[in-house]
């Protein structure tokens, strides 16, 4: 463990006038994979976003601290700078800005100046297999999903946070992208002590990426706290214990059905 610790304490939130997150609390330590999982609408993406400040969600009551330092006071940069990082569910194309444009900023930012940062982004994109090509391309435009998360893990190996928040890094992989990305993600646990806050639907993710503690979000509270059996239990008999769908309102495509079975499961497991 590293002695880092990322603190959530009582933290409420709204979105579009309606209360999501009802008071959660979590605690994180350097070197610790913690796991979310949930039904859809739960509100895993709410909390993502409410940890690193995406505007339109507001906080009502809580907090959030990283070694301390108050994180819900600070511009998502300012987050960012404090150690916290975020990969996105649907990491958002940018025209006309290349990842090696963003990192050569971020690392101006960070007061990096003497790192090789071409060579830093080189030697990630080779260890999770993200093709070279795209470092010069603009970020994300004409990816495709298992790419784009492989473009996050990247941006992840390379500015070397101190946690990560991976709202469903595994959504969209494939087999192959999914063991690269986990794998990385594992290391940087064990090598730099980064402790990440894992939001998935599939215990596939926690095969590579060794959970410590598992949680159950659902109507925008932790329901239940356990081990790592307890997402083993989760993909057998889904969240009907812990409150059942949180959307029934709304349909969803079958893929993204927490009911529904995974499709990249191992048949024989
Ligand atoms: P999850 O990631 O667990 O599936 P979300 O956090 O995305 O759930 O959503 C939780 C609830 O908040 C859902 O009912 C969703 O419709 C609502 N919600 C989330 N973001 C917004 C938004 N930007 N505007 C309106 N409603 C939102
Ligand atoms: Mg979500």
């Amino acid at each position: 463990m590293s002695g880092h610790v990322l603190r959530i304490e009582g933290l409420r939130a709204k979105v579009a006038d309606r209360e999501i997150l009802q008071g959660v609390d979590l605690e994180v330590q350097g070197g610790q994979v913690h796991a979310v999982m949930g039904p859809n609408g739960s509100g895993k993406s709410t909390l993502s976003h409410v940890l690193m400040g995406h505007p339109g969600y507001e906080v009502l009551a809580g907090s959030v601290t990283l070694d301390g330092v108050d994180l819900l006071t600070l511009p998502t940069w300012k987050r960012l700078q404090a150690g916290l990082f975020l990969a996105m569910q649907y990491p958002i194309e940018v025209p006309g800005v290349s990842l090696e444009d963003v990192m050569t900023e971020s690392f101006v930012a960070a007061g990096r100046v003497n790192e090789p940062v071409r060579e830093l982004v080189a030697a990630e994109a080779r260890r999770i297999g993200f093709d070279e090509r795209f470092l010069s391309r603009p970020m994300n435009v004409d990816l495709s999903g298992g790419e784009k998360k492989r473009n996050e893990t990247l941006q992840l190996g390379v500015l070397k946070p101190r946690f990560a928040v991976l709202d469903e890094i595994d959504s969209g992989l494939d087999v192959d992208a999914l063991r690269a990305v986990a794998r990385r993600i594992e290391a940087a646990t064990n090598e730099d002590g980064l402790g990440v806050l894992a939001i998935t639907h599939y215990n596939r993710l926690l095969h590579e990426l060794k959970p410590d503690v598992i949680h159950v979000l659902s109507k925008g509270r932790i329901v239940a706290t356990g081990g790592p059996d307890l997402a083993t239990e989760l993909e057998r008999t889904g969240y009907a214990a812990y409150g059942g769908p949180d959307d029934q309102t709304e349909s969803r495509p079958l893929a993204q059905n927490p009911f529904a079975p995974d499709p990249f499961a191992d048949p024989l497991a």
